[in-house]
C-alpha cells in the first residue's frame, strides 16, 4: 500500500502524520473506534476516540476502565491530529457507527468501518463523503448478494406469528445492533406486543433505549414461564437457537435474522426454518454504488468477498488492492456471541 497518509501494520491501518490506528487489532498508544462490535473495538489502548455511543457500547462491552483515556467526537467535527485533520460521520450499520475522514496533505482518505446503505431506525443513516482513496469491507461483496427489504423480511415473520399463534417465534440475531433493529422494524410494521428477549440481548437493548430508541413494551424471557409463551416473538442470539434454551418454548418457530440467510444450505445447515435475510452490511448493489459516489481514484479493501469487490474495482478504471486484514470477523455469521454478549 503506497503512503497516501495511511500505512499497514501489524496492529492494522496506521496514520504516522496523525500519531493514530483505525479500529487496531492489539494494542495501541491512540486508537480511532468506527464502532462498537468486538472485532473493531478491542480493549487496552492508551487513548480512544469514537463516537459518544460507541463509547458506551464499549464501556458496556469491555468494562469502563477500557482504556487510559476517552474522548468523545460528535458526527461532523473536525479535529486536529499532528498535521491531520480528523472527522467521523454516520456509516449507518449500528447505533454510534462512523466513517473515519482523514485529510492531510491534498489527500482525503475515508474509513468506512462497517456500513450499510438501507434506513435503519436504530442509527444515524450512512452520508457519503467525497474522497481520494475510500476504505471498504466487502462481507457481502459478490454479486449474488443482494438483501432483500429489511421490512418485507419483517412482514414475513409477522404473518408466521399470525399463522402459528399456538407456537413461539425465536428470532436468533446479533446481540448489538441486529437484535435492536428487528425491535425498532417490528414496532415500525405495528407489531406491538411485548417482545420477549433472552439475557445476553437485555443490555445491549436497554443501552439503545437509554440512547432514545423507541423499543415498546420488552420483557425478560428469563423472568417469563416460556411455556406459555405461545404466539409471541422472543429474540435470541443466534447461538440460543441450538440450545436446550430453545425447547422450552412452545413448538418453537426457528428463525435467523442475517445476510447470509440469502444462503438457503446455511440456514438448513442451522435448522432455521424462518430464515430473515436482513444485514447490518451493505450488500454488492451498496458496496458498489457507494464506491462510486465517493468519487475515489482508489479502493482498498479491509475483509471479506475482497477479491470480487478489487475485480470490479478495476474494471471501472480505479486502484484497487485487498488488504487481507485478518482480524476483522463478521458478528452476522456468529454462532456464539452469548458468552461474549453477558460479559
Ligand atoms: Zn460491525
Ligand atoms: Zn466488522
Amino acid at each position: 500500500m503506497r503512503p497516501d497518509l495511511l500505512s499497514l501494520t501489524r496492529a492494522g491501518l496506521c496514520c504516522p502524520a496523525g500519531d493514530f490506528f483505525i479500529d487496531p487489532l492489539r494494542p495501541v498508544a491512540r486508537a480511532l473506534i468506527t464502532h462498537g462490535h468486538s472485532d473493531h473495538a478491542r480493549a487496552g489502548h492508551g487513548q480512544v476516540l469514537a463516537t459518544r455511543e460507541t463509547l458506551a457500547i464499549m464501556a458496556l462491552r469491555l468494562g469502563p476502565e477500557f482504556a487510559g483515556s476517552t474522548q468523545a467526537v460528535a458526527y461532523g467535527e473536525t479535529l486536529r491530529l499532528g498535521a491531520i485533520e480528523v472527522s467521523f460521520h454516520p456509516a449507518g450499520h449500528v447505533l454510534g457507527s462512523a466513517q473515519i475522514r482523514i485529510a492531510g496533505a491534498g489527500i482525503v482518505v475515508v474509513a468506512s468501518g462497517d456500513y450499510k446503505r438501507e434506513a435503519d431506525p436504530t442509527c444515524a443513516a450512512f452520508e457519503p463523503l467525497a474522497c481520494d482513496v475510500f476504505i471498504t469491507e466487502a462481507t457481502f461483496g459478490l454479486p449474488v448478494f443482494r438483501h432483500a427489504r429489511a421490512g418485507a423480511e419483517i412482514e414475513k415473520l409477522l404473518a408466521s406469528q399470525r399463522l402459528f399463534p399456538e407456537r413461539a417465534h425465536l428470532v436468533g440475531a446479533y446481540a448489538l445492533g441486529k437484535a435492536q433493529r428487528l425491535i425498532a422494524l417490528l414496532r415500525a410494521a405495528g407489531y406491538d406486543r411485548p417482545i420477549y428477549l433472552h439475557g445476553a440481548i437485555e443490555k445491549p437493548t436497554a443501552l439503545y433505549a437509554a440512547e432514545g430508541i423507541e423499543l415498546g413494551d420488552l420483557r425478560s424471557a428469563a423472568a417469563s414461564d416460556r411455556a406459555k409463551l405461545a404466539g409471541e416473538i422472543v429474540i435470541c442470539p443466534p447461538g440460543a437457537l441450538q440450545d436446550l434454551w430453545s425447547r422450552k418454548f412452545p413448538d418453537p418457530v426457528a428463525c435467523f435474522a442475517s445476510g447470509w440467510m440469502r444462503v438457503r444450505a446455511r440456514a438448513r445447515q442451522r435448522g432455521i426454518e424462518l430464515p430473515l435475510v436482513i444485514s447490518d452490511h451493505a450488500d454488492w448493489d451498496g458496496l458498489t454504488e457507494t464506491v462510486k459516489e465517493t468519487g475515489c481514484r482508489k479502493l482498498l479493501v479491509t475483509h471479506g468477498e475482497a477479491e470480487a469487490l478489487v475485480h470490479w474495482a478495476r474494471g471501472e478504471g480505479l486502484e484497487a488492492e485487498p488488504l487481507h486484514l485478518l482480524g476483522y470477523g463478521d458478528e452476522e455469521a456468529d454462532a456464539a456471541p452469548v458468552a461474549e454478549a453477558e460479559a
